[in-house]
């Protein structure tokens, strides 16, 4: 801003394909980590010497090993165990009579007992770690990537305009090709090349398998040779030796971009699939935390490294087929009644699961949905 007060308006060309940029903004879809951490009641005592603290930290480490985000000793005082660990019918004595504890460190651990709130787990951002060393000491690992996703600079400037160009050209094709149904693109996020593009068929609420992201995984899956569900759509032959493939992309979508002037830029086609060996076929089983180093390595192998863009939140079914096929990750413009990404689950957020994709959600001021 210059010394002379507000910046001059910004003019805006209301018939450009960017004309609502501005009005998109895209948020990570964060598991319960990045939220408020909860405190729980912990059992401490107070060292009467300092002599003691080597016998009884060495003996509750080994026997009472939990609280190992926290530190244990704090001015004297040293925790214990949390109090829910004690049955309604035992004293604390009791209870830690049951582990064994010498003579002296029993006695040291039952000296004025009180009950503290320390944190329930380990902060995953700064500003968790602030707030909960005013409650007790913990430990922390600061993680860049993890504060950027929660402040939103994760992205760069020129990724920002791709993403939302994306979730602009899913509105568009929803409208203009799909009738208004669901509509899915897949792009490989190294060349921002579209790969597939799907959108759900007229029978998609009654036939599972005719969900866009279905129809998407398994367009993904024809450009690298596979796919397996019958289709009556036809869909772009590549020309002899072509470097790159588009056999993921249906012609209604791909003819619709190539005659729009707005679209000229955008890129089309995935790399061609590599011959797998059997042994590198291990390995990329093994390491699906490196989505986009894997496809490097070894060339596309189902929506490893892609990114997905979806008109809708997926449902669980196909939330589910994106771990399978191991997308990036997922962007989409509007919440679904069934949604198990936001509205009715955090798939991406199930610890237990083998894969996990990262969620961003586009978030408009009406103009879009
Ligand atoms: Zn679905």
């Amino acid at each position: 801003m210059d010394a002379c007060g507000s910046p001059p308006p910004v003019k805006r060309n209301r018939q450009s394909p960017t004309d609502n940029e501005d009005s998109i903004g895209i948020r990570a879809v964060l598991s319960d980590e990045y939220n408020e951490i909860a405190l729980i009641k912990v059992h401490s005592c107070q060292l009467e010497t300092k002599q003691q603290l080597q016998s009884v930290i060495q003996e509750l480490s080994k026997k009472l090993p939990r609280l190992q985000h926290l530190k244990r000793v704090h001015d004297r005082n040293v925790l214990i165990c949390p109090t829910s660990d004690i049955g309604d019918a035992e004293t604390l004595e009791e209870h830690l009579q049951r582990y064994a504890f010498s003579a002296n460190v029993l006695r040291a651990l039952c000296h004025q007992v009180k009950v503290v709130e320390v944190p329930a787990r380990m902060p995953k951002l700064r500003v968790q770690y602030e707030q909960m060393i005013q409650h007790w000491p913990c430990k922390f690992h600061p993680n860049h990537y993890s504060e950027s996703l929660r402040n939103g600079s994760n992205f760069s400037i020129s990724q920002r305009i791709f993403h939302k160009r994306m979730a602009q050209l899913l509105a568009r094709l929803s409208r203009d090709v799909n009738k208004d149904r669901p509509v899915g693109i897949c792009v490989d996020p190294r060349q921002s090349s579209i790969v597939s593009i799907a959108g759900a068929s007229e029978s998609y609420s009654a036939h599972g398998h005719e969900h866009c992201s279905m129809l998407l995984v398994d367009f993904v899956a024809r450009s690298q040779q596979g796919g397996a569900l019958k289709s009556d759509l036809s869909f772009v032959e590549d020309e002899e030796k072509a470097e790159t493939t588009l056999r993921g992309l249906p012609k209604a979508y791909y003819d619709y971009l190539k005659k729009n002037e707005a679209y000229q830029d955008l890129k089309f086609g995935a790399e061609v699939s590599r011959k797998c060996q059997p042994q590198q076929q291990v390995l990329l089983n093994a390491d699906h935390s490196q989505g986009a180093d894997n496809l490097t390595k070894y060339g596309p192998y189902l929506c490893t490294g892609y990114d997905v863009y979806l008109l809708q939140e997926p449902c669980l079914m196909c939330s589910m087929a994106f771990v399978h096929s191991r997308a990036k990750r997922i962007f989409f413009l509007r919440p679904s009644d069934n949604g198990a990404l936001v509205t009715r689950f955090q798939l991406h957020a199930v610890k237990e699961l083998n894969h996990h994709y990262e969620v961003f959600q586009f978030t408009t001021d009406g103009s879009l949905t």
